[in-house]
């Protein structure tokens, strides 16, 4: 019904535009408020080696903890917080946040971030990232950028020189929801990423149709063949677990491993499972 003619397009809409932007305003006024509040909070994820069962990283994930609205996930806030310019300050908090964290768990055990665009359109992100890694003591191996299609997409020099600075200082990268975007082989050219996560869309599929597993396999063949590792996300079954181990996809995430976890439970967890993964060492178990 709304005609090509900007004059009565505008009068026309007008109430219905002016009762969102009041909407949104609420919305961002309570994000900000969430800040100032500490209703922001991190939990953990647990990445095992499917070869070795091994933890070898945890992903950090974001979540608000709203008065009234429970548990918003970030799915809900986080593209909000790039549009009005929250990123910036959020980001910062995760990565130190999830650094310092990261320092309490075994040194065998990384600590996995999610990255959004508009921080990599930061010039300074990198020297941002190594001065964090520096006052937490946290060795930049043990850092792992995730970044999505989108960002590649961008195809920002801007973004490709922090990327490779970066990556120089020792910082790894995985590119996360493989898959799902527009470029998904060309990204692997342009930017030099350490590992590709398999889209949970994917692993739900195993087993129902044979596209997803053939694809699947190419997806572990193509990384091998390039030097990089594959990590499986959302796997629920057993089945799943055993399909991807056997196809020699080299790490997993889900459910079925672990469940995302507050910052002390996880530190627990992380405690009792390399105590049982290293068994040639019994006279720490027995101090510990
Ligand atoms: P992602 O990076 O792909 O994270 C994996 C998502 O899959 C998480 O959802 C996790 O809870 C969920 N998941 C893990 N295992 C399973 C499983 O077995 N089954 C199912 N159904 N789901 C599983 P979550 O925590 O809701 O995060 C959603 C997305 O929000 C993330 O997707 C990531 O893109 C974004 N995100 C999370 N934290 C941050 C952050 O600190 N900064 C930014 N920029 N984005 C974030
Ligand atoms: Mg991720
Ligand atoms: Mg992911
Ligand atoms: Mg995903």
């Amino acid at each position: 019904r709304a005609k090509a003619d900007g004059r009565g397009r505008c009068r026309f809409f007008l109430p219905e535009m002016a009762d969102a932007v009041r909407r949104r305003r609420e919305r961002e006024a309570d994000l900000r408020r969430a800040i100032e509040n500490d209703e922001l909070a991190l939990v953990y994820q647990p990445i095992v080696d499917l070869q070795t069962g091994r933890i070898t990283s945890c992903e950090t994930l974001l979540r608000w903890n709203h008065p009234t609205r429970g548990l918003v996930p970030p799915t809900e806030f986080v593209p909000m917080a790039e549009d009005i310019g929250l990123i910036p300050v959020i980001g910062r908090w995760v990565l130190k946040r999830a650094c310092a964290e990261a320092t309490r768990w075994p040194e065998t055990v990384s600590v996995a971030i999610n990255l959004s665009a508009v921080q990599l359109r930061n010039p300074s992100f990198s020297t941002e990232v190594r001065r964090t890694l520096a006052d937490v003591g946290l060795d930049p191996h043990r850092l792992i950028l995730e970044i999505t299609e989108s960002v590649i997409l961008a195809e920002n020099r801007q973004t490709k020189a922090v990327l490779s600075e970066l990556r120089r200082a020792g910082v790894r990268l995985a590119l996360d929801d493989f898959g799902t975007g527009y470029s998904s082989l060309r990204s692997l050219r342009v930017f030099p990423i350490d590992t590709i996560k398999i889209d949970r869309s994917f692993v739900a599929e195993l087993g129902r149709t044979p596209h997803a597993m053939t694809i699947v396999t190419a997806v572990i063949v193509l990384a091998r063949e390039l030097g990089m590792k594959t990590t499986a996300e959302g796997i629920e079954t057993a089945g799943q677990m055993d399909w991807l181990t056997e196809a020699g996809c080299t790490e997993g995430q889900g459910y079925l491993l672990a469940r995302p976890k507050a910052a002390a439970e996880v530190r627990q967890f992380l405690a009792a499972e390399c105590a049982l993964a290293a068994p040639e060492e019994p006279r720490r178990l027995a101090a510990g």
